[in-house]
C-alpha cells in the first residue's frame, strides 16, 4: 500500500472532525511531501534536531501545522516553542512553567496538551491523576500558554477493553478539569497506529499516526 492509499483508508474510518496528525519521525521529507500532496497538513515530530532540519527543507509548505510530541529537555524548550504550533508533550509543571516564561518573552503563545498517565507506566513521562489535580492551580496561572487538552499514550499490552476504558477515563478527566477549573480542555490527543479506532470511539479529537501511514520505522 502506498502512503496515499493508507491515508485514504484511514480517512474513511474516522469522522471528519478528528484531526489526523501524521507522525514523521525517522521518515524522509519525500514521505512528508507525499502525505501533504494527499491533503495532510498536520505533521508531528518527536526530536527537535531532526524536525528543524526537515522544516528547513519544507519552508515553502507554509500551511503545514507542526506538532511536537516528544519529551522536551529544558534547554530545547525555546526551539520547540519557536518551531511548533502545537506541543502535545507538556509532561511536567516545571516544563509548563518554563514554556510559559518563554512564551511571555517571545510573544509566541503555543497550543499545548498536558500529557497524562491514567495507568501507571514507568516508561512514560506525564502526570498521574493525583499529581495533575495538585498542580492544577499553578497550571491555571500560566496565562501565556493555550492549555487546550490532554494527551495520553497507553502502556503496552492492554486488552481492547482496557484500552477503551483508559481512553474513556482520559476524556472524563478532561471534562472534570474543565468543570472545576478555568482550563478548557476540549482536545484529546490519543490514539496511535494500533489503537486509534478505539481512541476515536472514546472521543479522541487528534490521533497521532506514524506506522500505519508510512510503514515501520527503521
Ligand atoms: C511515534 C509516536 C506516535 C506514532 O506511533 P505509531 O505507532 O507509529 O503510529 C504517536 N505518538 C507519539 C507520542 C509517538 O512518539
Amino acid at each position: 500500500m502506498t502512503i496515499a492509499e493508507n491515508i485514504e483508508k484511514i480517512m474513511g474510518q474516522i469522522p471528519a472532525s478528528v484531526r489526523l496528525v501524521a507522525v514523521t519521525k525517522t521518515k524522509s521529507v519525500t514521505a512528508i511531501k507525499e502525505a501533504y500532496d494527499y491533503g495532510i497538513r498536520d505533521f508531528a515530530e518527536s526530536r527537535v534536531q531532526e524536525a528543524l532540519l526537515k522544516q528547513e527543507y519544507l519552508q515553502d509548505y507554509q500551511d503545514i501545522c507542526w506538532h511536537f510530541i516528544g519529551h522536551i529537555q529544558t534547554n530545547k524548550a525555546k526551539k520547540v516553542l519557536e518551531s511548533f504550533h502545537w506541543i502535545h508533550s507538556v509532561d511536567s509543571l516545571k516544563l509548563a512553567e518554563s514554556l510559559d516564561k518563554l512564551a511571555a518573552k517571545t510573544s509566541i503563545s503555543p497550543h499545548v496538551c498536558l500529557q497524562v498517565k491514567l495507568l501507571p507506566d514507568p516508561n512514560k513521562y506525564g502526570w498521574d491523576v493525583i499529581e495533575l489535580w495538585q498542580d492544577l492551580p499553578k497550571l491555571e496561572s500560566l496565562k501565556n500558554l493555550k492549555i487546550d487538552g490532554l494527551m495520553t499514550i497507553l502502556p503496552l499490552g492492554l486488552s481492547k477493553n482496557e484500552c477503551l476504558d483508559t481512553f474513556a477515563k482520559t476524556k472524563e478527566l478532561a471534562i472534570k478539569i474543565t468543570e472545576n477549573s478555568s482550563l478548557q480542555l476540549k482536545e484529546l490527543s490519543m490514539g496511535m497506529s494500533n489503537d486509534y479506532l478505539l481512541a476515536v470511539e472514546k472521543g479522541a479529537t487528534m490521533i497521532r499516526l506514524g506506522t500505519i501511514i508510512f510503514g515501520e520505522r527503521d
